[in-house]
């Protein structure tokens, strides 16, 4: 399969399809589990077709991607590959025609998959739309996982409140959704999914509605939340500049079906900062990536040849 290979040769990662890669990556997880570390999440060979006959739609094909414990890692694609579908499948929302997936420490030999039930108990997921409830205020909608889990409303109102106030839209509590502006939504959205407990989160557009400036302060504002959870990030982005600024990689998908085309490593010094999009590594970054998307674009499963 197609891989960059970048001038160092430090940034070239390349997929192998099957539960070798399985095993491997999860001799690799484990070595990096420490007690206390987020779960890792391991995909592979994960194929999708919707309905039968030559009514159906091969959604996915084949699908070999690796987040290691605590690690940011961005998809992108061109519209209509296939990266919502995957992710949905990630989270327990829909299951793969066929393949592995398992959030925490690979089984080595490829057996134990997690059924869906599983994987939605393991991670946190949160769709484009940020979904809050119209009829609930904003510390209500944040409550929820909270109430879901048993907590009384009142402690999980308290719990939520002091969550709000970190992610910075403390003083908000009562007012209704329909009240806040689109970044402030996504701050409530993420608070909830980070009010799951869960430490491996599946971030789908997070930031797709938003305009350019409010974006380039949710995403810094979101490596802080990352820093602070110590979670393990799977994010779903049209934007290359987002996903270099915040991923430890990159991978590209292509589409028809929808299918893993190359990763990108990304070494950039962390803590980042915004002006990180301005150095010169960056935009060496950007041109790998942007060749990788446009070589998708121009030839479908043509870069693999
Ligand atoms: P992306 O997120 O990359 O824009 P999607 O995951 O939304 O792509 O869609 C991938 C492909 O799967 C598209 O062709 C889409 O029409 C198809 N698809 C997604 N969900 C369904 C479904 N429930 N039934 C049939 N086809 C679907």
């Amino acid at each position: 399969m197609f891989a960059f290979r970048s001038g160092n040769g430090a940034t070239t990662v390349r997929h192998e399809k099957g539960l070798d890669a399985v095993a491997g990556s999860a001799r690799a997880a484990t070595a990096r589990d420490a007690p206390n570390s987020p779960p890792g999440i391991t995909i592979a060979g994960v194929t999708k077709r919707y309905g039968r006959g030559t009514a159906s739609v091969w959604a996915l094909d084949g699908v070999e991607l690796t987040v290691a414990p605590g690690e940011f890692v961005s998809l992108v694609g061109p519209s209509g590959c296939g990266k919502s579908t995957l992710l949905r499948i990630v989270a327990g929302l829909d299951e793969p025609s066929e393949g592995y997936i398992r959030i925490g420490t690979p089984a080595p030999d490829g057996i134990g998959a997690m059924p869906a039930r599983a994987r939605m108990a393991a991670c946190g997921y949160m769709p484009q739309r940020d979904m809050l409830l119209p009829w609930r205020t904003v510390v209500d909608n944040a409550a929820l996982p909270l109430e879901y889990r048993g907590a009384p409303r009142r402690a999980a109102r308290e719990e939520a409140s002091r969550l709000l106030e970190g992610f910075g839209v403390g003083g908000f509590d009562e007012a209704w959704p329909a009240a806040l502006s689109g970044g402030m939504r996504q701050r409530v959205a993420l608070a909830r999914t980070a009010l799951t407990g869960r430490r491996a989160l599946l971030l789908d557009e997070p930031f797709g509605a938003l305009d350019a400036l409010t974006r380039l302060d949710l995403q810094g504002w979101l490596l802080q939340v990352w820093g602070r959870l110590g979670a393990t990030v799977l994010l779903v982005t049209h934007d290359l500049d987002e996903a270099l600024y915040l991923s430890d990689r990159v991978y590209v998908m292509g589409a028809r079906p929808g299918h893993i085309v190359a990763a990108l490593e990304v070494a950039l010094p962390r803590p980042r900062r915004e002006d990180v999009i301005a150095t010169p590594e960056f935009a060496r970054l950007k041109g790998q990536l942007l060749a990788a998307v446009r070589a998708v674009r121009a030839g479908g499963r043509e870069e693999e040849r």
